[in-house]
This record gives structure tokens, sequence and C-alpha cells, in this order.
């Protein structure tokens, strides 16, 4: 048995990127010691679930990367779960969904699954690892990289900050909705055009929105 901070670690390194990542940004990713990291990075490599090379970083064996997309797949289905059945707000799913994909069974997360008839996306558009725990396709252009007169869909939105989900909710910047940049200001800033109103966002936002461009009409 895994335990949730073990489990924790092998989704971090799965998140953080498919290259080797980097004790510091473990440590800064999990808000925890360098020394902490090391330590228990020790620990997974003895149980072969990751590989450490000397300053460069870690990455996840096979085994260990089907541990952390299982454990995106519990996340993500609980989060959907919250959402549709139990009428929560996007912006507060994550959280629950933190705690308990550590502790949901095989059973639980298949029930989970057939109630919402096999769900592609979380709440906040993200893909659901299907039962065979190959990792989804997750890369996509973020907002903060257009330029003014772009045109795109938003796919996903990061699912970890409360306060920019209800911000950007507020103002329709959401899964599906068909945005426009109005205006790129040089000091980090971007103003979108949603269906009935513009909102300028810092870039550290933008940046967590992920878009496709948007089809061309025929
Ligand atoms: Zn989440």
């Amino acid at each position: 048995m895994l335990s949730p901070v073990m489990e924790d670690y092998l989704k971090a390194v799965y998140q953080l990127g498919d290259d080797e990542v980097r004790t510091s940004e473990l440590a800064e990713h999990l808000d925890v010691s360098q020394p902490t990291v090391t330590n228990m990075l020790e620990k997974l490599d003895e149980r072969g679930l990751v590989e450490r090379e000397k300053y460069k970083g870690v990455t996840l064996t096979e085994e260990g990367r089907t541990v952390a997309v299982e454990v995106v797949r519990h996340h993500r289905l609980i989060e959907a779960y919250l959402a549709e059945a139990l009428d929560y707000d996007w912006s507060e799913v994550h959280d629950e969904a933190d705690r308990l994909e550590h502790h949901i069974s095989e059973e639980f997360e298949e029930r989970v699954a057939a109630a919402l008839d096999d769900p592609e996306r979380d709440p906040h558009g993200a893909p659901i690892p299907g039962a065979d725990l190959e990792p989804p396709e997750e890369d996509g252009e973020t907002l903060d990289t257009l330029e003014e007169g772009d045109a795109v869909v938003v796919e996903r939105v990061e699912d970890d900050d409360a306060e920019v989900l209800r911000y950007l909710d507020e103002h329709g910047v959401v899964p599906g909705a068909k945005v426009e940049v109005a205006e790129v200001a040089p000091f980090g800033m971007i103003t979108v055009r949603t269906d009935d109103e513009e909102v300028a966002l810092p870039d550290e936002v933008a940046r967590s929105v992920v878009v496709e461009a948007a089809q061309k009409p025929v």
C-alpha cells in the first residue's frame, strides 16, 4: 500500500512534466523542504516507482506513472461527481477531491464513473483518464500567449485556485466559452471579450486558461 503522501508525490512528478523534475520544483510545488523531498524520492525509488538521476532530477517509471494516472482519474471523477450529483460549485470541488482521491476503492471508482456515464472531462474541462489508465493528452496553448484579434474556445482551466475559478465563472470564461482577445497590454494584462462582456485578466490568471483555436465558420 502506498500512503497518500507517496501518491501525492507521484501525482506531482506526473503533473510537473514529462522530462526530469527537479527536487527544487517538487519542494516548491508540494510546499515542503528539499531534504524532505529527497527523503521521499529515495523511498519511491526503492519501490521502483521513480528513477533518479544525479543533478538532473526524477522521472516516473511505468509503474509510477500508472499510480499517478489512477490518482488523477480518482481526483477528476470525484470532482465531476461532486459537481453533478452533489451540486458543488466548480470552485469547491478541488480541495475535497484532493483528500478523497487517496481513499476510494476500485468498486467506488467504477460506480462513480458509471453513475456519470463515463464522463470525459471534469468540471474544469480537464480530461479524465479512462479505466485503462493511459495518460490523457494535456498540452495546449494558454490565453496569455495570444494576440489581439485571436478567437479561441476555452478548453480547460487550472483547478486549484478557488478565487480565480469564481472570478472566471462570473465573467463567463468557462470550458466551451468562445473568447476573443480584445487587447494585450504591454504590462502583463490581457483583455478578452466573452459573449456579453469584456474582462481584463493578469497574465498569471490567463496562463491558467487552456484554449483551442475556434473553428472558422464554413
Ligand atoms: Zn482538482
